[in-house]
């Protein structure tokens, strides 16, 4: 009976189309075997006894959702990012990720990956940094982090061979003398060591491929070569790795990019070959119809942000557009330290709403099958593992959320996706499986040792926030520079906290 598993009773919700169903579902060696409709009050029938049977009466289950864009090292920087547009975030970031050991790198993982599995996600798309230059060890450490958290992931490591004062040269021009050389002094690495950094992990990867694998992510069109892009894409296709880029997130991005290479962003990226079924694209936000149409046609997939958009002020993706042109979209979180969550209940819920502020034509907004599609079966293509996530059925993997149908948000329970999509907040997961195996139940995260992980991540922010104070200050004195050049919001000092308090 090894690797059986019959979960009982529950009211399932195959899909986001499905209606749910009272059914039992049969999962053997990771994957739904059958999904077998209950008869009135005796279901389980005609499965052996033998089987171990989880029950799953007043319980809604649904697919594992799928995160299609996040970072493992978000988590650690939880809580220190001020209220900045991305440039002043990208800014700030060495300060924010500076000098953290390999231990670090894990760490962050293994939290942002009990908080996914906590909110009843099972998958995730990480593009994990790693500063000066990703490392095969920085990325068996994050890799191994998901291995043992039992979370499903790719890990494709963040590159850049600029920095923000090198993708913005016109930006270290406005710079005052004072600030000037500490934005010059900052490095990137060469195109070759991240290169190789990749290409390593790619030949000796150890783990099972179909719970962890690697994929590769040039992090910023401006803030790679034609040359790293070139060497990513060809990486890529060498090993099969799932590829995603960081795609207009900012309207500065966007305007410079077409100043930069005399075309949109995605006519750069397909004029260096990296537009095809393994790429996928987070944001996507400052894009028109023939960049749209470029990257439908390709077969790309378009990873949706919400959480981080809002909170950054990026702007809001033309999501409707793109699913009226075919192209696919999914639903990311994006690093805790943007989006102060790793909650796709919430970006669930964020991806319906925003749509209607955009306009008051109801036949234009996001409904809440599609923002549950997105968060399953949308983002799922990202991940390179085909057809196998995303929904419940025989032969997709058995990542499964029990969710408690007694919590106020289903009480009368009258139509399951719209009342999860508008009103779950992720309190009702009650268990979490992945590949068949139950890896959160009774408010735990089963893999792993919760308090000390808190423990060791208190210790972990004090030792790195000393570790990086200088760094931090060079970034705040940049910050109001850095939103003038690329937020054109004025160059001028920000008032100081007493200031506000006062007025
Ligand atoms: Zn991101």
């Amino acid at each position: 009976m090894h690797g059986r598993l019959l979960i009982e009773g529950g009211l399932v919700l195959a899909h986001a189309a499905a209606t749910p169903q009272r059914a039992d579902i049969l999962i053997e060696e990771g994957r739904v075997q059958a999904v077998l409709p209950a008869d009135q009050g005796s279901s389980g029938g005609g499965v052996d006894a033998a089987v171990p049977r989880l029950d799953a009466s007043d319980r809604l289950v649904i697919p594992g959702l799928v995160n299609g864009h996040t970072h493992a090292h978000g988590a650690l920087g939880r809580g220190a990012v001020e209220d900045v547009a991305l440039e002043g975030f990208l800014a700030a970031s060495p300060s924010i990720n500076g000098g953290r050991g390999i231990d670090d790198l894990a760490l962050s993982a293994t939290l942002g990956a009990a908080e996914l599995l906590r909110r009843g996600c099972t998958a995730l798309f990480d593009m994990p940094a790693q500063m000066p230059v990703p490392t095969l060890e920085g990325l068996h450490s994050v890799a191994g982090a998901y291995a043992r958290v039992g979370i499903r992931a790719v890990v494709a490591p963040m590159l850049a061979d600029r920095t923000l004062y090198q993708a913005y040269p016109e930006l270290l021009a406005t710079l005052p003398q004072a600030l000037a050389p500490g934005a010059a002094a900052l490095t990137a690495p060469a195109p070759a060591a991240s290169l190789a950094a990749v290409q390593a992990a790619a030949r000796t990867w150890p783990f099972d491929p179909a719970r962890v694998r690697l994929g590769v992510a040039p992090t910023i069109p401006l803030h790679c070569s034609d040359e790293l892009l070139r060497g990513c894409a060809r990486l890529s296709a060498e090993w099969d790795l799932p590829m995603q880029i960081h795609l207009a997130e900012s309207k500065a991005q966007a305007l410079h990019g077409q100043q930069r290479y005399g075309k949109s962003l995605v006519a750069h990226l397909a004029d260096l070959g990296m537009l095809g079924p393994r790429l996928s694209t987070a944001h996507s936000i400052w894009i028109d119809d023939d960049d749209i149409a470029r990257l439908a046609a390709a077969g790309v997939t378009a990873i949706h942000n919400p959480l981080s958009n809002l909170r950054l002020g990026s702007g809001i993706a033309p999501v409707r557009r793109m699913l009226e042109r075919g192209l696919r979209v999914g639903l990311g979180s994006d690093g805790a330290n943007t989006s102060d969550t790793q909650n796709l209940f919430e970006g669930m819920r964020l991806a319906a709403f925003v749509s209607r502020v955009t306009t008051p034509d109801e036949s234009q907004w996001i409904g809440a099958a599609e923002a549950f599609h997105m968060a399953t079966e949308g983002s799922m293509h990202a991940l390179g593992w085909g057809e196998q996530l995303g929904r419940i059925e025989a032969g997709r993997a058995a990542d499964l959320v029990l969710l408690d149908l007694a919590q106020p948000g289903y009480v009368p329970l009258r139509h399951a996706v719209r009342q999860l999509v508008h009103g779950e907040s992720g309190a009702a997961v009650d268990r979490v499986l992945v590949g068949g195996e139950l890896v959160f139940a009774h408010g735990k995260v089963l893999t792993i040792d919760e308090p000390a992980l808190r423990r060791q991540a208190e210790a972990a922010a004090q030792r790195l926030d000393a570790l990086n104070a200088e760094g931090r200050h060079l970034a705040q004195a940049l910050r109001p520079w850095v939103s003038a050049f690329c937020c054109g919001v004025g160059r001028r000092p920000f008032p100081a906290q007493h200031e506000l308090r006062g007025a």
